[in-house]
């Protein structure tokens, strides 16, 4: 199936249930709305002159046209690009031209962001960008106009040569450890794994979905959108922006079954004190994903906020991009401690990074995947491409796992944040872990810096409780002793506010590292 075939089967099922719900503009679709406005916008594409294979970006933070162009694109087989909405000029311009973007949809505004004026900017740079359809602006308008004036018969002849191999979306990586990558991505790669993440959250027609994670990250149009419009849930949007106030209003108001988010989007969820005030009873499961989830924090999302099915994934843009989750029936312990199994239709093994030979259950190595989720490739960059996927179409994640004797894995970090000190090899994840057990630590990130003596030493960044004592590097140490290996105990501590962050709220640990450097002098 391609994605404009399941999204016409998701109509004749499901087609009077709620589709799509926007609370910013206070507008929902029904499946049968949300397929005619699609049809408009692939209509209108479609007399634009965009066909098969043609680029179109996306720029926008999360709205309902957002998921307007994700299906329309994908039914006239174009190829969409996600445009992270945190980019300024210099980072879209490469994108525009890295990716040939031939039509470009933003909104023209958000907040500080002048999108319209940004775009006018990198215009005489971007030789191939014919098009820009501002959301809300005349083009826009003109574009819906003439799709609607359209013959819908040209949307079937087109369904009939596409192919479900072909790629139909180009997203970035977020960008966490250097430059974004362009992931190439199929409708088999990305359908599929929508699908699977729906079936093992349980999802059925009932399931509303409250989406605060970004609709341009494949955590928001993969797990989020696919999942929810392959089993005719529906899609809340809270907000166009993550807010913990409006996320929480949502799920209140619209009797929310599912909430998505990256584990800082729960912490500050859990601080707001609408936790206790509203009524979360609707909640019964989510998705908690993109980095490490602490243990204290996925126990408080099922205690406090009811989501007692709540599921762990992990996976990366690369591969679609869900690789483990947790099921349902998983005891809590597992759900908090490891990102599940494997997915359906999906193999992972745990390699010697150095002779790529699978490692004993128990030991950490790196984590590799493969299935029907792999990307075609990086866009236009075989060279890259070459380095993750080997021969025998295994990708080489760079996460470090370890896969227990029941083929649970637990991430311990990226090979890249590993610390050598002293001989000795340090997860910062599990100093990570420890240190949020200190009852005025809120989070805790841990990097290795520079030393002479032992290669490396750690240094834990903290930020504290509101109106937390302050706490120094001596007592936070004296509260490591005898709970943790000696040299697992931070040697510098550094108070902050707010981490260095990617806009999908990944903490940027290679920032972290260089902003270091100057803090130690
Ligand atoms: P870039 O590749 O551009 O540096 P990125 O790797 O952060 O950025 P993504 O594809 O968005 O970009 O993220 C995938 C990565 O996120 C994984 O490789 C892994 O390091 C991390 N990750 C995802 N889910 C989890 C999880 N549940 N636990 C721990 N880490 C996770
Ligand atoms: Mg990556």
């Amino acid at each position: 199936d391609t994605i404009g075939d399941n999204l016409d089967r998701t109509v004749a099922a499901h087609g009077e249930r709620d589709a799509l719900v926007d609370r910013a503009s206070n507008r929902r679709w029904t499946y049968r709305e949300l397929a005619e406005e699609v049809d408009r916008v692939a209509l209108g594409l479609l007399d634009l002159g965009i066909t098969k294979g043609d680029r179109v970006g996306v720029w926008a933070p999360n709205c309902p046209e957002w998921m307007f162009v994700q299906y329309a694109t994908a039914r006239i087989g174009a190829i969409l690009v996600n445009i992270n909405p945190a980019y300024r000029v210099h980072e879209l311009e490469y994108v525009l031209n890295q990716a040939g973007v031939r039509a470009l949809v933003a909104v023209p505004q958000f907040r500080t962001s002048d999108y319209a004026e940004m775009i006018e900017r990198v215009r005489p740079t971007c030789p191939a960008l014919t098009e820009v359809l501002l959301i809300g602006g005349e083009r826009w308008a003109e574009l819906r106009e003439r799709g609607r004036a359209a013959d819908r018969s040209r949307l079937v002849e087109i369904g009939r040569t596409l192919s479900a191999d072909d790629p139909i979306n180009i997203q970035y990586t977020s960008g966490t450890t250097g430059f974004p990558k362009g992931a190439t991505l199929s409708h088999h790669n990305i359908l599929n794994n929508g699908f699977f993440v729906g079936e093992l959250c349980g999802y059925t027609e009932a399931d509303r979905i409250c989406m605060p994670v970004p609709f341009y990250h494949c955590f928001g149009m993969v797990m989020g959108n696919l999942a929810a419009t392959t089993h005719g849930a529906c899609v809340v949007i809270p907000a166009p922006s993550f807010e913990p106030g409006a996320t929480l209003a949502a799920v209140a108001a619209e009797r929310c079954t599912a909430l998505y988010g990256v584990p800082t989007m729960f912490i500050a969820v859990l601080a707001e004190p609408a936790v206790d005030e509203l009524d979360l009873t609707s909640l019964r499961t989510g998705i908690m994903a993109g980095s490490p989830c602490p243990v204290e924090v996925m126990k408080q999302v099922i205690d406090r906020l009811g989501m007692t099915e709540v599921s762990i994934c992990y996976g990366m843009t690369e591969t679609s991009p869900v690789s483990t989750q947790t099921r349902v029936e998983d005891s809590v312990e597992r759900r908090v401690s490891t990102v599940g199994r494997v997915g359906p239709h999906l193999e992972v093994k745990v390699v010697d990074p150095e002779t790529g030979l699978t490692v004993p259950r128990g030991t950490p190595g790196e984590l590799c995947t493969r299935g029907y989720s792999v990307m075609l490739g990086y866009w236009d960059q075989p060279d890259r491409t070459a380095e993750v996927i080997d021969a025998a179409r295994w990708m080489h994640t760079g996460d470090l796992a370890v896969m227990d004797e029941a083929g649970y894995l637990s991430i311990t970090g990226r090979i890249k944040d590993m610390v050598i000190r002293g001989g000795e090899n340090i997860y910062p994840r599990e100093v990570e872990e420890f240190l949020y057990t200190h009852p005025d630590i809120v989070d805790a990130q841990v990097i290795g810096v520079p030393d002479p003596r032992y290669g490396e030493e750690l240094m834990a960044w903290v930020r504290l409780r509101e109106g937390a004592p302050p706490v120094d590097a001596d007592a936070l140490r004296e509260f490591c002793r005898g709970r943790l290996a000696h040299y697992k105990i931070p040697r510098y501590v550094h108070v902050v506010e707010q981490f260095p962050m990617t806009v999908t709220g990944k903490v940027r640990k290679v920032e972290m590292r260089r902003q270091a450097l100057d803090i130690l002098g």
